[in-house]
């Protein structure tokens, strides 16, 4: 076709491709190095089923992710058309073999099809249904609008193409009998001018190299970079629950600061996510901030860090890093910084598994741990952690008032010990089980339940400390590891084997965070027991509640995968089955304290639990269930809140105690205790809960 001139066209696409694309790369490799080719089969699956596969985008949103699907399984096969197109340049009647290029053009032509119809779908969701997800974005019209060129030049050069060459004797005869589209355009170009045909043919073939090499110019200049990065982030994405945060290392005597200070702080893994953000907005349809109008959500956080770090190209390159200012405050407002609540959510539905929660809580910790700057409602709290290691401040020795008035054993493992007795559960009771009222009463819920099946368990009592969640997500690693080490001690000297929680921030905490400081147990949550409990017949419920609605915790189901077993006991103690709020699973909304937001005002945009609520007394439910103190207190508050007190909010411990109805007890296995050393724990307050 010319030689000369597709010579000089790739060049210049080659060219402007590096030009462009060549800071990015520089920057992406001067980054604190964290990426990892680990458990190389798991990662291998995940590029198939998400990267290639397309998974999240077509169970996410289905009808925009099969648009999306098709598009880019429509540009894997037209990968293979460029080169030809490209080789023809240089040799006109080159083709594929006729064996393989029979299926390959019959594909390419639906495939082009297929997607010139995806385009049209793309330009209406954007014209007319006007998702609220999207913004109107000039890189996304470009990219559509070059897609487009690039499908109907194609069948205009093929149309052309068969035209004139495509007769009985030409070298176009075999393509054109599997070519359905291209034959078609044929057909309408067959009484043209011979001339006609001459010009759409080398017309169509230039221009659509031209926008070839544009796009791929285009593509580093642009949010479409995700194109190339997509793949490579799916790769290379965390295969843990953003539940397990890493741990620090405070014993680092080269430290010079804890957390992410600067852009120049990010790590190789967090700028490639930078890069591969397609601003496609999923992460913000149920980002519990971003719907109650607080300035964050995770394609936000993403614009704002890339654009400060393309700005920022000159410093970093020259490694004159003391130019750069820190994040919080210049970059990133701290009220940004201090919304998230850790739910989850957005890194679930990112399509590309973009990283949110470690990214925010690194910069937490250098506010908390460097500079000391922290909303001052946590001040208190991680006074009262310090001194008496629960976030009110009281007094440690407090700790077990809650089984008071029981009418069923809750014994220490001290006195289990101290009387030569069995353990199988350490009933691990947490700050708000053991403190706040309202959370006692699971607490004791729980209690009977144990006692009903039988179980030998034993609690630490005033031996027990506060896990270190909200420490650790607010940033305040110290102390977080000194919480930690503090109970893992503690299990250790009775050599406790299996941990049971009502808490699944406790739950998440030692079971994911805990081995990281040496302590790995089996660590249960309460509805998974429960539930095996009702399976093996150790206790047996009465369907003895209706309109029961479910919330997911964050930290139960997204952070853990605990969905089924808190619906199978509830299923068992409900007359109708279990009802769904519209956003359930892992597409659950958050109840707005996690991360610490429990114990912080919530002084921006509307409230979130009060959100939750009006998504759950939507399905008239008599009851609204969780498996999480914070929920359950979120809940009681949004019920409130909403003049819906003809709503009972329960714990399932305290249903499943009311719905007992056969306690059959049965001992468990034999797990022999020890205790070694005597309970050292900090000076005492005599602060109450607050309500
Ligand atoms: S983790 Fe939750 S609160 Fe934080 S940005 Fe993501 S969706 Fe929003
Ligand atoms: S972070 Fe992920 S979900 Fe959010 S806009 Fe970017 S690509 Fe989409």
């Amino acid at each position: 076709m010319g030689p000369i001139l597709i010579t000089l066209m790739l060049i210049a696409g080659l060219v402007g491709f590096v030009y462009f694309g060549k800071d990015k790369l520089k920057l992406l490799l001067r980054a604190r190095k964290d990426i990892t080719f680990d458990n190389l089969p798991e990662r291998i699956k995940g590029l198939l089923v998400y990267g290639l596969g397309q998974k999240r985008l077509i169970t996410g949103d289905p009808s925009s992710g099969w648009m999306h699907a098709l598009i880019f399984w429509g540009f894997l096969v037209l990968l293979v058309r460029s080169l030809t197109l490209i080789i023809m340049g240089y040799y006109e009647p080159f083709h594929i073999p006729t064996f393989i290029g029979a299926g390959y053009t019959f594909l390419k032509d639906i495939t082009e099809a297929l997607v010139l119809l995806m385009i049209g779908y793309a330009v209406y969701r954007r014209v007319v249904i006007r998702p609220k997800r999207l913004e109107n974005s000039r890189d996304a019209w470009i990219v559509l609008i070059l897609i487009g060129i690039l499908m109907v030049t194609d069948f205009l050069f093929d149309g052309a193409k068969f035209a004139l060459f495509g007769g009985p004797e030409g070298w176009a005869a075999a393509e054109r009998a599997f070519s359905p589209i291209g034959n078609l355009v044929s057909l309408a170009f067959a009484g043209a001018p011979s001339l006609f045909n001459q010009v759409v043919y080398h017309g169509a073939y230039w221009i659509h190299i031209a926008t070839l090499m544009g796009f791929a110019v285009f593509l580093t200049m642009s949010k479409h970079m995700h194109v190339i990065t997509s793949l490579p982030n799916v790769f290379f994405r965390r295969l843990e629950t953003s539940g397990k945060l890493d741990m620090l290392n405070l014993e680092d005597e080269d430290a010079e600061k804890f957390g992410t200070v600067t852009i120049a702080d990010l790590s190789q893994k967090q700028i490639l996510d930078l890069y591969t953000c397609t601003e496609c907005g999923r992460c913000k349809t149920s980002c519990p901030t971003f719907v109650t109008d607080k300035p964050l959500s995770l394609k936000m956080l993403n614009d704002q860090l890339k654009h400060h770090l393309v700005d920022s190209k000159e410093a970093l390159l020259a490694n004159k890093l003391d130019e750069l200012p820190p994040l919080a405050s210049n970059i990133i407002s701290p009220d940004t910084i201090w919304a998230c609540t850790t739910c989850g959510y957005c890194e679930q539905a990112c399509p590309v598994f973009i990283d949110q929660v470690p990214r925010i809580v690194e910069m937490r910790q250098n506010l908390v741990m460097m500079e000391g700057d922290f909303p001052q409602e946590l001040n208190k709290v991680y006074k009262g952690m310090e001194r008496n290691s629960n976030p009110w401040g009281i007094g440690y020795d407090k700790r077990e008032e809650w089984t008071k008035g029981l009418d069923v054993p809750v014994p220490t493992v001290a006195q289990l010990k101290a009387e030569g007795k069995n353990l199988d559960i350490l009933y691990f009771v947490g700050c708000m089980g053991s403190f706040d009222e309202r959370n006692q009463k699971i607490a004791r819920a729980l209690a009977k339940i144990l006692n009903a099946a039988g179980l030998n368990f034993g609690i630490l009592g005033k031996e027990e400390g506060c896990t270190g969640d909200t420490a650790k997500r607010t940033g305040n690693e110290m102390l977080f590891q000194e919480l930690a080490k503090f109970n893992i001690e503690k299990f250790d000297s009775y050599d406790i084997k299996t941990v049971l929680t009502t808490c699944p921030h406790c739950f998440n905490t030692i079971k994911n965070e805990y081995p990281q400081l040496g302590g790995t147990y089996k660590v249960m949550h309460h509805t998974e027991l429960i539930d095996q409990l009702i399976k093996d017949g150790k206790i047996n419920l009465q369907q003895a509640f209706e309109d029961v609605i479910f919330h997911d915790p964050c930290y139960l189901g997204r952070q853990n995968g605990i969905y089924d077993q808190p619906r199978a006991v509830l299923g068992a103690a409900s007359k109708n089955g279990v009802m769904e709020f519209d956003r359930h699973h892992e597409k659950s909304f958050c109840c707005g304290a996690g991360g610490g937001r429990m114990w912080m005002e919530e002084t921006i945009g509307s409230r979130i639990n009060e959100e939750r609520v009006r998504e759950g007394l939507e399905k008239n439910p008599s009851v609204i269930a969780s498996g999480c103190p914070f929920c359950l207190v979120m809940m009681k508050d949004g019920v409130a809140a909403k003049d819906a007190n003809h709503v009972k909010t329960l714990d399932i411990a305290e249903i499943v105690a009311e719905a007992m109805i056969i306690p059959l007890p049965m001992a468990g296995g034999n797990v022999s205790i020890k205790v070694d050393n005597p309970p050292s724990l900090p000076q005492t307050s005599d602060e109450t809960p607050e309500a």
